[in-house]
Order: C-alpha cells, then structure tokens, then sequence
C-alpha cells in the first residue's frame, strides 16, 4: 500500500467521482439548504465505511466523517453550497436552465466531491495499516455566506485536529499562502411608525431614514480606516411603497479588514453610527449577528506538503476539445480583466500563461505576501490546528468567480480537477500520517506563529445559524 496505490484508487475512481460532482452540479442548492448535496455525499462515505455524524453545529447539511482511530487526525474541509442566480447550462453564452436560480458559480461541486474522493482512497492504506491514524472529512456548508465553518468551529468541530487542508476551484493550481481578510456579517433592523406619507408624515417616523443615515455615517467613517479595511452593505428591506412612511426597513453590513481585531473596532464604530441614526429619526434599532470570521494563516509545513504532491501528480490532463470550449469561455471575458488577473502573478509565470486559456501545470507558491480582500471562515480553522489549502485549475485564466462562465466549465472540463484536487489532498493526507515528525513540525510552527489558544469565536452566544440568510440574496 504505497501512495501511488492511493493515487490509483483515485483513478479507478474517477468515473464515480465526477458522477458525484455532476449530480451535485446539476442540483444546486443555496447554503445551509444543501440537502440533496450532502446526502450524495454522506452515502459515498457511509459505503467507504465512514462513521458520519450529521447536524453539525446546529446544521442539519454539515457533517464529520471519520475513518481509523486516534492521532494524528487529519481533517480535510468540503463544501457544496452555490450561488443564487447563476444557474447556467454547459454553454459558451449566458444560457440559464432555470431563470434566477442557483447555479455552482464558485466550483463547489467539484470542491467537496474531491475531498470526499480523498478520503475514501486512503481507507485501504489505514486498513492494510500502512497508516496509523484518522482521516477525518469536514462536510462545511454555507460557505458563501461565510456560517458553515464558523458554526462548527463554535461547536468544537476541529478541535481534535493535528492538522487540516482544503482546496478551491480556480484558475491555476497553486498554494495558497496568502491571507485573507477576516469579517462579521450583521444586519440592523429599524422600527419606526408608519403613516401616511403624503396625508400625516409628521405622525411618522421612518425606518429608512434611519438606514439612509447610517450608511451616510459610513461614508464618512470609510475614509479613517486603514487601506484593507472593507464596510459594504446592501439593504433587505427599504420600504414598500412611496406612500407609506416605512415603518421597518433593514440594512445588511459585511465589515472586513486583515485582523479580527480590527474588525471589532470597526463594529463597534458601526453601532455606534447605527445607534445615532436611531437617535436622530425617533426609531429603535436592533442588531442580528449572522455570522463572523478569521483571517487566514497558511501553515508553511502543510503546505509545504501540499506543494510537493501537486508537483507529484502533475498538470490535469485537459485535451485538445476542453482547451476549445475553455477558449470560447475566456473570449467572453473582457482582455483587462484577465490582464489584471495576470498582474497578480511573477512575471515570467505570467509570460508563460498569457495566451492560454487553460493552465494547469502546478504554479509555485507564490503569494506569501498578499492580502486578498475577500474572506473565508477556512481562516477559522487556521487559527484552530495547523492548516493548508491550494487552488485547481477548473476554469479558463482570469475568468472571474461566482460567474455564468464558472458554472459552464465546472460542468465540462472543470470536472477533471476532481481527480488531480482528490490526489492532492489524499497525498499529502497521506504524508502526514505516515510520518509523526512532519506533524510535529507543523504544530510546532503552529504554537510559534498562530498560537494554541488563540481561537475565541467570533459568534456571540446568542448567534443561531442564519437559515433564512440566502433568502435575502445573499453572496
Ligand atoms: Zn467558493
């Protein structure tokens, strides 16, 4: 039972596995309702001979599976979510199979299939005892309104981990390295009174001049954060009718910046502004805390060995009609978006991919210092046990996320990343638990960099899973 036997199973496998993928593909389901997703795979890993244990967290859609006993125990992370919106067949022009509804924009189809895949092929190694140890499959849902992770961790989920590592759909295949920024995600709710807006308006007061005030403030607030630091908002309810002085009205906030502790300063600067826009229109005002998260802290041993099996396995094999039908993709994105994608990377890796609509030979890390703008609650689990992830290259280069042309490759071609994303997590799985000292290493950088206790959730005590968080559009 050697690694290549591993790497084999994956293969054999293969044809399994992208039926998964597909399946999840063609059933999109909206965080924390992934019902169907999870289920495909559960029983994927109940037939391995998984102990599942469902309703994670609060969750009935998030769920552990384990295989083996005692340490180490290695996690890897899944998800399944996708995006309301995007639904979109195989096709090189916006063509929806069902107008306005979820589509996987994000490549999570591919994302949790490959895990799952990871996982069952090590079984063989643990029983031959070729492995000591569990191999632990995180199934996180949610993950595109930033809960599923979050709940767990509160949950204790991750606990237990000697180390964990995940992957993403993208554009390349390549360590991540660089960090994220970290987030909370809250809505404020206002009350006023209603009343006749033409007939009586000195009778009312207005709960959308209360959010219209406070996202003013914030305009003024936006200047004297620091440069990575993010407040955007939408607003959920903003009244029905111009003719009725709204009596309730909403607002959403995603605060971000690179440090928790940032993100609490900045949160407490925006109820202050909230509270003075109560103050100012006569209303009340309460808060509901979705959900919130770390930043990311690459474990450099992790993904160390995450580096060393990419390079291992080698470029996906894409032939000559998935480069075709990636180029049809890539000409609809406009030449300065994938131009400012390309200025993210080295020069010469740059040269060498200009052109190519496809790029998967395995691209060295190379992001160690930067801080990308968005967020991911992987930056949890980072702050709870040593932690890798890297990214596949499921779609063409410089086509942008949660996008039409993400849902037609994740589809088509994209489906291939399952294979090379399953033996690189199932690789370097692989290598942790066949070897104590490389664990060791990585909870030594651990404890020096990040800091054994240095997770305190970002949920207050009264946070509940937000089921009804997509119904308001979230993304
Ligand atoms: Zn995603």
């Amino acid at each position: 039972m050697t690694k290549q036997d591993v790497f084999d199973r994956i293969d054999e496998e293969e044809t399994h596995l992208k039926a998964i993928a597909r399946e999840i593909w063609q059933t999109p389901e909206l965080g924390l309702h992934e019902e169907e997703s999870a289920r495909v795979l559960v029983e994927a890993l109940e037939d391995g001979g998984f102990d599942v244990e469902t309703g994670v967290g609060g969750m009935p859609t998030a769920f552990v599976a384990e295989y083996g006993e005692g340490s180490p125990r290695v996690g890897i992370l899944g998800e399944y979510d996708a995006l309301p919106g995007l639904s979109q067949r195989v096709a090189s022009e916006p063509d929806p199979v069902e107008a306005g509804g979820p589509g996987h924009g994000c490549g999570h189809n591919l994302f949790g299939t490959a895990g799952v895949g990871a996982a069952l092929a090590l079984t063989d190694a643990v029983d031959a005892g070729e492995l000591e140890g569990t191999v632990a499959f995180f199934g996180c849902p949610a993950e595109e309104t930033l809960v599923g992770k979050t709940y767990m961790a509160r949950a204790g989920a991750f606990d237990d981990l000697d180390a964990a590592m995940t992957w993403h759909p993208g554009d390349l295949n390549t360590p991540r390295m660089g960090s994220s920024n970290a987030l909370n995600s809250l809505v404020f709710e206002f009350e006023g009174e209603a009343a006749h807006a033409g007939g009586s308006p000195d009778s009312g007061r207005s709960a959308l001049d209360a959010v219209e005030l406070l996202n003013t403030g914030v305009e003024y607030m936006r200047e004297h954060v620091s440069d990575d630091a993010r407040l955007h908002y939408s607003i959920p309810n903003g009244g029905m009718a111009p003719n009725v002085v709204p009596a309730e009205a909403s607002v959403w906030y995603y605060v971000r910046a690179p440090t928790r502790d940032e993100v609490e300063r900045n949160t407490e600067w925006l109820r202050d502004i909230a509270g003075a826009a109560a103050t100012m229109t006569q209303t009340e005002v309460d808060e509901r805390f979705l959900t919130g998260c770390y930043d990311y802290r690459a474990n450099d041993v992790v993904s160390e060995t995450i580096w060393e099996n990419m390079e291992a396995v080698g470029p996906i094999d894409y032939d000559d009609e998935d480069r075709a039908f990636a180029a049809e993709l890539q000409a609809t994105v406009p030449d300065d978006r994938i131009e400012s994608r390309l200025a993210d990377l080295p020069d010469e890796t740059a040269e060498t991919i200009r052109g190519e609509a496809l790029y998967s030979d395995p691209v060295a890390p190379f992001d160690h210092d930067q801080q990308t703008h968005g967020s991911t609650e992987v930056g949890d689990v980072s702050y709870i046990t040593p932690t890798g992830q890297f990214r596949g290259a499921t779609w063409p280069v410089g086509t942008p996320g949660h996008s039409w042309q993400v849902v037609a490759a994740n589809g088509d071609f994209g489906l291939k990343g399952v294979a090379f994303a399953a033996k690189v997590l199932a690789g370097a799985t692989y290598d942790l638990l066949a070897d104590p000292d490389r664990v060791a290493a990585a909870n030594e950088e651990f404890d020096a960099e990040v800091g054994r206790d240095a997770y305190e959730t970002p949920l207050p005590e009264d946070a509940e899973p937000p089921f009804d968080v997509t119904a308001m559009g979230a993304d």
